[in-house]
């Protein structure tokens, strides 16, 4: 199977998972992971029509967009990993879409750059769902309370002047062979979109949710994700680990 070929493939299985929610194909955007691939992954992903790329490390993804800038001008840079704060000038540079904001202090990094810079660049909340100590994110099921805390106070960065502007949330699902056991974490994911929606801004002001890997897209789909962030799928296994 060539790219093109896994790239039809994918676009075909979040087609038909849209039309068997009610939804739109069109309003779900596919971010093709290309983190330990060579830039000519990436351009072949390219030319078979993938517009969204995301990459889990900064320096990573600076390498892989000067590699290959050149010759793909639409091509936009999702950030989907942990962002270290003294990297966040570079990321706000070189991504127009944060995922993985997972604390207060990178979310003012962040604001504080877009400010200096005069950039406004939206951003999504990463939620640990099912609270696995290994994985990155706000955490819920021990402080709530600290989480309604950090996203009122992340709302209130965002201006008129520019700066962060949140959109949404974004989780990774425990690793499992069985889709469906992601369903619950996604459903949990689009709750608390729901709920800060309810509080701060309303539905339209939260209309991201980004949830969704090779092996769970499809439910992810099914519970309402806006981005889904698929690798192995479509460029097949990774040597490096990542
Ligand atoms: C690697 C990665 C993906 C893609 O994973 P696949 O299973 O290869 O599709 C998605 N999201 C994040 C945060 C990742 O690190």
């Amino acid at each position: 199977m060539s790219i093109a070929d896994n790239v039809r493939r994918v676009r075909e299985q979040i087609s038909e998972a849209a039309s068997r929610s009610g939804r739109k194909a069109s309003d779900i955007t596919l971010v093709a992971v290309t983190k330990s691939f060579p830039p000519e992954v990436m351009l072949e992903g390219y030319a078979a029509g993938l517009r969204h790329f995301g990459e889990n490390r900064v320096q990573e993804a600076e390498n892989q967009i000067r590699s290959t800038q050149a010759s793909t001008p639409q091509a936009h840079w999702h950030l989907i990993g942990h962002l270290q704060r003294n990297k966040a000038k570079a990321a706000v540079e070189w991504f127009s879409l944060i995922h993985s904001v997972d604390s207060l202090r990178v979310a003012q990094a962040i604001s504080q750059h877009c400010l200096a810079l005069g950039k406004r660049l939206p951003v999504l909340l990463e939620v640990n769902i099912s609270g696995e100590a290994t994985k990155s994110g706000f955490g819920l099921t021990r402080d709530r309370a600290a989480f309604w805390r950090d996203a009122e106070s992340i709302v209130a960065l965002s201006s008129s002047k520019g700066g962060i502007q949140p959109l949404g949330l974004m989780t990774v699902a425990p690793y499992s062979a069985n889709a469906e056991d992601a369903r619950p974490v996604f459903a949990a994911l689009r709750a608390l979109r729901d709920e800060l929606a309810a509080r701060f801004g309303g539905a339209a002001a939260w209309p991201a949710l980004s949830m969704g890997m090779s092996g769970d897209f499809v439910v992810a789909i099914e519970e309402g994700a806006t981005f889904v962030r698929i690798g192995t799928a479509l460029f097949g296994e990774r040597t490096a680990k990542h």
